[in-house]
């Protein structure tokens, strides 16, 4: 019988918020970052409202720029140049999922390099490809918040066997990349991916960002593993759960697992801000 390590966010934000409380008042001009927010998906509200949160608690700002859902593409482009000239701002986020009319938009290459703290341009993820990372480089923020995890709780991926579930561009793609480059060897398995258990029940850790709820039983894993839960989902119940059916994942010991909420969620959170105070300092 094993003893799972529950790898709860809690007291990572807690020790980095006075580092990062103190940053921001050591600044001449405190840091300000844009949410564009097109449409009323409720997801996106609590999304941008913990943004919100977390900024006021360190001393930052952060404002909504509020569009309506059946914008124009001249609109909406409007309206992010103006964001991107503003000198004022320092951190612009284009929140998903955006309407149909724009979803064709290139979303990465929309906002300015050096204010992207989301880090999805192409210029801040081309440091993942060339394995040139330093503490100075926007990382995409669940990512980087699995890396704080990782971190934190000690968790060594040199020469694990790591599968990644997933292969967005905001979690998947890039989370293999900088595992990769910490020298795990990365399967990726995406929804194309035969016989999903074959991958997983061989791995030493694994990194599920499918979000479909629960997806992941005791079916698909084995002993003594480390489970990095990404989704986020509300039940009918109101509960929120992950993409890993939790209590099922629990009967067969893992060695450590994210809960949800309370796992990756709040570091992705928390790494936002961190990429805003880079900004700002540059
Ligand atoms: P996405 O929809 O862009 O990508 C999902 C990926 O899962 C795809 O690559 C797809 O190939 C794969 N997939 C789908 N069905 C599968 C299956 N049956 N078997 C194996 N792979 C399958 O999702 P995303 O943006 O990467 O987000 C994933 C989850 O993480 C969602 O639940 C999302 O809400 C959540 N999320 C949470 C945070 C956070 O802060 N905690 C941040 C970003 C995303």
């Amino acid at each position: 019988m094993t003893s799972t390590i529950e790898l709860k966010a809690k007291p990572i934000v807690e020790s980095l918020k006075p580092k990062l409380k103190a940053q921001c008042e050591a600044m001449s001009v405190s840091p300000v970052m844009k949410v564009v927010l097109v449409g009323e998906n409720p997801a996106s509200r609590v999304y941008v409202g913990h943004k919100q949160k977390l900024c006021e608690e360190i001393g930052a700002s952060c404002y909504v720029e509020s569009l309506p859902a059946d914008i124009s593409e001249e609109e909406f482009l409007k309206v992010v140049e103006q964001i991107n000239n503003d000198e004022k701002v320092n951190g612009l986020i284009i929140q998903l999922p955006l309407p149909s009319q724009l979803s064709h938009l290139n979303i990465p290459e929309l906002v300015k390099p050096e204010k992207d703290i989301d880090g999805f341009h192409p210029l801040n993820t081309k440091e993942i490809f060339s394995n040139t990372v330093t503490e100075k480089t926007l990382l995409p923020c669940t990512p980087k918040g699995i890396l704080k995890v990782l971190d934190h709780y000690k968790i060594d991926v040199e020469g694990k066997n790591v599968v990644v579930i997933g292969r967005s561009l905001i979690v998947g793609k890039p989370i293999s990349l900088l595992l990769s480059n910490r020298n795990a060897t990365v399967t990726i398995c995406h929804s194309r991916t035969k016989d999903l258990e074959s991958f997983t029940k061989k791995a030493d850790i694994i990194v599920v960002a499918i979000g479909k709820p629960e997806f992941i039983t005791a079916d698909h894993l084995s002993e003594n593993q480390v489970i990095i839960d990404v989704g986020i989902h509300k039940k009918t119940d109101g509960k929120l759960c992950g993409d890993v059916d939790y209590q099922l994942a629990l009967t067969k010991n893992p060695k450590a697992i994210t809960p949800v909420p309370g796992g990756i969620g709040p570091l992705t959170v928390l790494s936002l801000i961190e990429n805003l105070i880079l900004t700002t300092k540059r």
